[in-house]
């Protein structure tokens, strides 16, 4: 493989970048090839680190929002003991909510929030929920 900008020979490295949301912001090591030319500089982050790049946005776009972050949730309803086609049947959204809300392509509303925070506290509340 060669630069796709000067043809000169190119290189796997990690690099560090900065993943942003609104002020907020994180350093992560990320993959990619890079041009060995010094007056080039062309490269590029692969394309199976933007998985990673998603993950990290939704965690800092959660911390912004105060509201759980992917993993959280994950750990919240893998300790109620629910599958995530049972939660969002318990707690609404639908079948794929939890599905999105734990790989981060959607961040949960204040009120998913909150009532996952109160049933996480007292799972006897899950009783409740159900019809
Ligand atoms: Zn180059």
């Amino acid at each position: 493989m060669a630069c796709p900008l000067c043809g000169g020979e190119v290189q796997q490295q990690m690099r560090t970048y900065a993943i942003t949301y609104k002020h907020l912001q994180t350093d992560v090591e990320l993959p990619g090839i890079f041009c060995c030319s010094e007056h080039c500089g062309e490269g590029m982050v692969e394309e199976s680190a933007w998985d990673q790049v998603e993950k990290i946005k939704a965690e800092l776009k959660a911390n912004y929002l105060g509201v759980m972050a992917p993993d959280h949730i994950r750990e919240v309803r893998t300790h109620l003991n629910l599958s995530q086609r049972k939660a969002g049947q318990l707690f609404g959204g639908g079948p794929n909510a939890f599905q999105k809300y734990e790989t981060g392509k959607v961040t949960i509303s204040q009120p998913m929030n909150n009532l996952l925070r109160l049933v996480a506290k007292y799972p006897e509340l899950m009783i409740e929920l159900q019809r």
